[in-house]
């Protein structure tokens, strides 16, 4: 053997040895999808020979939906030559896994584009952690509803969409009455049952469409997109009377304390056509609610 082709044998060795003790997946597939290799972690993913794959395409491994994004980014790659870099959802074994993927072209020595390849590296784990962190950080931990940022952001991109199509949008203001009087009279810890059971209500009685935040001690803010200010009201008055009748917030007769609420209404109008004009609406809808006897809806 010429010492030039023991140099590239030795090579060759190396660099297979590398890369199948990658802990990411390695392959390369020819330009129909078909795989022309695939490294060590890919026989310890499907615990598969490495061989079994060459000359099978993603769709034998893989759901006919996966396997055809798969197949639309390496045509993207074949098309721009150029390498692209992804997060895919991929389905192994009954549960998704995520990866970031590196896909790029690869030559032969006159230019001519042969092969793509993908370099793919499992962050399931980061991935779970970050939508957990983006979980707790859009949530209220007492009532277990979303807090005031995420609420005012749905409201937001609701608000420009619905001004957008020209729809009609509305917003429920909901506050406790005496609230401080429930705290002093029951504590603390009965008021905070109070907020998760007002907020329970809430939740179940608007619709999927609608979203509802806790936006401070006992304010909520419920938002309902395509619904006009006559259908708000009457969603209002009903969450009004269901909480002033809730059986866990009213059940014994005996309480010295009642657990009613005040909501404000109001909706996107030529005037108030931004979110803080609604909600300074609603807010004086609610002040109108509590000044004529709490226990009520009120429009602005
Ligand atoms: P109004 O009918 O005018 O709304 O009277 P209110 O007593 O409810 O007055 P307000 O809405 O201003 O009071 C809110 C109270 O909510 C004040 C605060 O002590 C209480 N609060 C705020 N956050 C919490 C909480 O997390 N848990 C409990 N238990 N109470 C809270
Ligand atoms: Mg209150």
């Amino acid at each position: 053997m010429a010492m030039t082709e023991q140099i590239n044998e030795t090579n060759y060795q190396l660099l297979k040895t590398i890369v199948n003790h990658a802990t990411s997946c390695v392959a390369a597939k020819d330009l129909s999808g078909r795989y022309l290799f695939v490294n060590g972690q890919y026989e310890r993913l499907f615990n598969t020979p490495g061989e079994a794959f060459v000359g099978h395409t993603d769709a034998d491994y893989f759901p006919a939906e996966t396997a055809d994004k798969f197949r639309e980014a390496d045509l993207e790659v074949i098309h721009k030559k150029k390498v692209l870099l992804i997060e895919e959802p991929v389905p192994i074994d009954g549960e998704l896994r995520y990866f970031l993927s590196s896909k790029f072209p690869i030559f032969d020595k006159d230019d001519q584009l042969i092969a793509t390849g993908v370099i793919a590296t499992d962050i399931t784990d980061r991935k779970r952690m970050e939508m957990a962190l983006k979980k707790l950080s859009e949530t209220d931990p007492l009532t277990e509803i979303i807090n005031r940022r995420k609420i005012f952001d749905i409201a937001e991109k609701e608000l420009i969409k619905s001004v957008r199509y020209n729809l009609p949008f509305s917003l429920i203001m909901v506050d406790i009455d005496h609230f401080k009087k429930i705290n002093d009279r029951m504590g603390h810890l009965y008021g905070d049952q109070i907020l998760r059971n007002v907020a329970q209500i809430c939740r179940s009685t608007i619709r999927d469409v609608d979203d509802v935040g806790r936006i401070g001690g006992d304010e909520f803010l419920i938002t309902l997109p395509n619904t006009s200010v006559s259908g708000a009201l009457q969603l209002a008055q009903k969450l009004v009377s269901r909480i002033a009748q809730d059986e866990l917030l009213n059940g014994d007769q005996d309480l010295p304390v009642r657990t009613t609420v005040c909501s404000g209404v109001a909706e996107l109008t030529e005037c108030n056509n931004n979110m803080a004009a609604i909600v300074n609406a609603a807010d004086k809808a609610l002040y109108k609610a509590k000044k004529y006897g709490r226990n009520r809806a009120c429009l602005y």
